[in-house]
């Protein structure tokens, strides 16, 4: 602002001096002009005064020529002369007008022209009527005096006008001399003033063009901004849906593969495995991949292969090739530059896995802080899923044998019978009881009750086929719901389990408990019934059949033995 109004006023400045030199040229031209032609106007005075003079002495020497020849001739010149001397007179007066000392001077000489003119005149009268004789006698000393009265006031007039012209010559030299160093001066000053004006006008041109070049920096990095806020906000959003999807994952395979997805579209040129550590925290496994990675990793790997498990943290690589890897990282060929990130997933205290990633180095990858806020939603999502999957688990299994509880197991009951029912197939249930178990219990103690009923849960889990289901159906009592299976084939398998179990030998505290035995009901669908209740209840009257008749043993339901119709 102060630069803008500094430079109008140098531009102001110059325009007023070159305004100023425009002025005192004009004048000192005018006064030269002037000055040159009052010079001109003396050269013509005295030139007037000189021809007055010389026009008297033409008058005289007329005079002298026709008194001494009587010649017509001279009177003619003589003639002349009278003729043109008052019209001479008269503009010399009028060329002095504003020169009263000269005015005066030269109506003193028109006298004394007129009164010589008078005196040759006369002399002429005499000449005419008395010849030449009594002409010169006129001629007398009076005329002598006037030639040299009229000589003394041309030399006075001629000095005066002399005198007017060195003051004049003077005064033109000056102003001259006032061009001259107007010209001198003026033109050095002005073109200073002109330079300055231009130093000026170009700081201020170079501070604008600065200023343009920082405004367009500015709009420029606030383009740059804009776009990062923009990209900021979509990638927002994308975690935001990423989350909302998360939430409604049913179990983590779908949680996983939608943080593939995921994390795919926000890193684009980034390939990604999410590894996964066992329940015994003694593996990690890969789990998913995405991408198309550069480098290799293992697919399994101990904890400590892992710097991120290790230490916890985020473990991020610039170049593969100087800085220290994990060791599940496989080298990149030399030349590749490869950059890497391993990012720990864990939520409420307990270690989850990691996400590793990698993509074209020198790194770090792009944008890692988002994958680092992918990684906590799904750690907390896998978190939830594993403590609801629990939760599901304890709510339907048995905690001491790992068996499906009651309520499950006639969920389950009804749903098999429907299934088989649809398909026209059998479908048979085994009821379960162990052999003198109050008197094992007193004599083993309840400990090693509980030890023994773990095993035979784990013995029944074993011996059991994929779609088959065991239940622990209270105490001692176990339930086996085997799909598909008729009566015969049934009570086949329940005698392979009695013999399983009676061989069965179970550690306790460095000793072996005694074997046991168990004693197995069986009734099929729709044999024996077609609702879940009624089996269960055949099936447990087969068992009270089994007690009845010595234990260890298996029996089917029998409608005329068993008599519960
Ligand atoms: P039987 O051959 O007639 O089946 O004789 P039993 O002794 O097995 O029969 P009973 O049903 O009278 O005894 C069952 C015992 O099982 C009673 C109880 O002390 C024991 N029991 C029930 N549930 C548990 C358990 O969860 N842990 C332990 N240790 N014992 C249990
Ligand atoms: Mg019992
Ligand atoms: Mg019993």
């Amino acid at each position: 602002m102060q630069k803008r109004t500094s430079s109008k006023f140098a531009l102001i400045f110059s325009a007023l001096v070159f305004v100023a030199i425009g002025i005192g040229v004009f004048i000192g031209a005018r006064r030269f002009i002037a000055d040159a032609r009052l010079v001109a106007h003396t050269h013509e005075v005295i030139s007037r005064i000189d021809e007055i003079q010389s026009m008297v002495l033409d008058a005289e020497s007329a005079e002298r020529g026709y008194l001494l020849t009587g010649s017509q001739a001279y009177l003619l010149d003589y003639q002349m002369s009278v003729e043109r001397l008052p019209l001479l007179l008269a503009a010399l007066s009028k060329s002095v007008p504003d020169n009263p000392d000269q005015l005066h001077n030269a109506t003193k000489l028109k006298e004394l022209v007129n009164r010589r003119l008078q005196q040759i005149q006369h002399v002429v009268d005499i000449y005419d009527a008395q010849g030449l004789d009594s002409a010169r006698a006129a001629i007398n000393q009076t005329a002598f005096r006037t030639t040299s009265a009229i000589r003394e006031q041309v030399r006075t007039m001629v000095e005066q006008e002399r005198e007017l012209l060195v003051e004049r010559a003077a005064s033109s030299r000056r102003s001259a001399d006032l061009l001259l160093g107007l010209a001198f001066a003026g033109i050095p000053f002005g073109l200073a003033v002109v330079a300055s004006v231009y130093g000026i006008l170009l700081s201020e041109l170079r501070r604008r063009s600065r200023a343009e070049k920082r405004a367009a920096n500015a709009s420029q990095q606030l383009a740059g901004n804009l776009e990062q806020i923009e990209r900021s906000s979509a990638d927002l959003q994308t975690l935001g849906r990423y989350t909302g999807l998360l939430q409604s994952c049913a179990n983590p395979e779908e949680a996983l593969e939608i943080s593939a997805r995921t994390l795919e579209a926000l890193m684009p040129n980034v390939a990604g495995s999410v590894y996964l550590l066992r329940a015994s925290n003694d593996r990690a496994e890969n789990i998913v991949s995405w991408g198309t990675p550069l480098i290799e990793t293992s697919a399994f790997l101990v904890p400590s292969d892992c710097w991120a498990i290790r230490r916890g943290q985020p473990h991020v690589i610039d170049d593969l090739l100087r800085d220290a890897s994990c060791p599940h990282i496989t080298r990149p060929e030399a030349g590749t530059s490869v950059a890497t990130a391993c990012i720990p997933m864990s939520a409420q205290g307990t270690q989850i896995g990691f996400l590793f990633l990698s993509g074209a180095g020198p790194g770090p990858l792009p944008r890692l802080n988002i994958a680092e806020s992918a990684v906590e939603q799904l750690s907390l999502a896998l978190s939830n899923l594993r403590l609801r999957e629990s939760l599901r688990l304890q709510s339907i299994r048995d905690p001491l044998t790992g068996l499906y509880n009651r309520r499950y197991l006639e969920e389950s009951l009804t749903r098999e019978i429907a299934r088989c029912g649809r398909r026209n197939l059998p479908l048979s249930v085994i009821m379960l009881d162990v052999d003198h178990f109050k008197q094992f219990n007193d004599t083993h103690g309840h400990g090693g009750g509980d030890a023994l009923l773990a095993a035979v849960g784990q013995l029944l889990s074993s011996r059991l086929r994929g779609e088959d289901i065991a239940c622990r159906y209270g105490g001692e009592e176990f339930t086996v719901i085997l799909p598909e299976s008729d009566s015969s084939d049934a009570l086949r398998r329940a005698e392979e389990l009695r013999l399983a179990l009676s061989q069965m030998s179970v550690p306790l505290s460095g000793k072996t408990l005694p074997p046991i035995t168990a004693s197995l009901g069986v009734a099929s669908y729709p044999v024996d019934g077609v609702a879940g209740l009624t089996l269960l209840r055949k099936a447990d009257a087969a068992l009270y059949r089994a007690k009845r008749s010595g234990r260890n043993r298996v029996a089917p339901f029998d409608a005329a033995l068993d008599g519960a119709g």
